[in-house]
């Protein structure tokens, strides 16, 4: 069983293959994914979504690349997290490689996050990139450990991961730690305990080998579960369970009776 803890199945693109992509998952075992929202504007498409299918949760937050959408405030992000589906807060962070100029917003947008994530007793989602040292910086002025959560398709250092696992976070790794040209990241896919690991699609964006350049789909998490086994020298199962459990404790979500 595996479980894609990160993806975007509400974009249109993969909206309209839904029931394709959900036979898909059943077929390679699947069970259960995460629909990440990015905003507010299409954030009913993520609740119907997990409302209509039991193995679909949901999140609530507004990218840090967006930035013309609208607002989040504490109040505002708890009241919609009360959704019984939404298990996390996000996605949210900092990327300084996407935008750039005076990023004073997303800094203070993404502490609005981790707020909302302490009051409302939930983990978050953080995306980070070309940001590590300001993601560390706020996680740790704003007591992030108290709400804990993953840092999602992790593509920073060692020293990165490990300072988020010292605040009880959890690395999760995408289709990114199949490419070739990964050295670093497969060796913090080496490193990292398994029971701090969540893997990922991000899907419709980075499709893993042997699917590369294709429209991604949580189905192809596996891809990542197999790379990761063979980085580590590991079984296959042993990288599926893990994650999976992992998955399960972080974002409270009862385990399935196992047919
Ligand atoms: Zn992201
Ligand atoms: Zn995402």
């Amino acid at each position: 069983m595996y479980i894609d803890s990160h993806c975007h199945i509400n974009f249109p693109e993969l909206a309209a293959r839904l029931p394709e992509i959900l036979a898909a998952m059943r077929a390679n075992q699947v069970s259960h994914a995460l629909c990440v929202a990015v905003n507010f504007e299409h954030l009913q498409s993520v609740l119907d979504l997990a409302a209509a299918h039991p193995n679909v949760y949901a999140s609530v937050g507004v990218h840090p690349d967006h930035e013309q959408d609208e607002e989040p405030t504490v109040e505002r992000l708890i009241e919609l997290a009360g959704h019984g589906k939404v298990v996390a807060i996000g996605e949210t962070g900092l990327d300084y490689f996407r935008l750039t100029g005076d990023l004073e917003w997303q800094r203070e947008r993404f502490r609005t996050h981790i707020r909302a994530a302490i009051a409302n007793a939930k983990p978050l989602i953080i995306h980070t990139r070309s940001a590590a040292e300001d993601t560390l910086r706020i996680m740790r002025e704003e007591g992030a450990e108290r709400a804990g959560g993953v840092m999602h398709c992790f593509t920073e250092s060692l020293a990165v991961a490990e300072a988020a696992i010292d605040m009880g976070f959890y690395i999760s790794f995408s289709g990114i730690v199949t490419f070739k040209s990964a050295k670093e990241l497969k060796e913090v896919a080496r490193v990292v305990p398994l029971d701090k690991m969540l893997i990922e699609t991000d899907s419709p964006y980075l499709a893993p080998v042997p699917h590369r350049g294709q429209m991604n789909e949580p189905a192809f998490v596996v891809h990542v579960a197999e790379e990761i086994a063979r980085i580590r020298g590991i079984a296959l199962e042993q990288v599926a369970q893990a994650t999976t459990r992992n998955f399960l404790e972080l974002f409270r979500i009862p385990r399935p009776e196992l047919a």
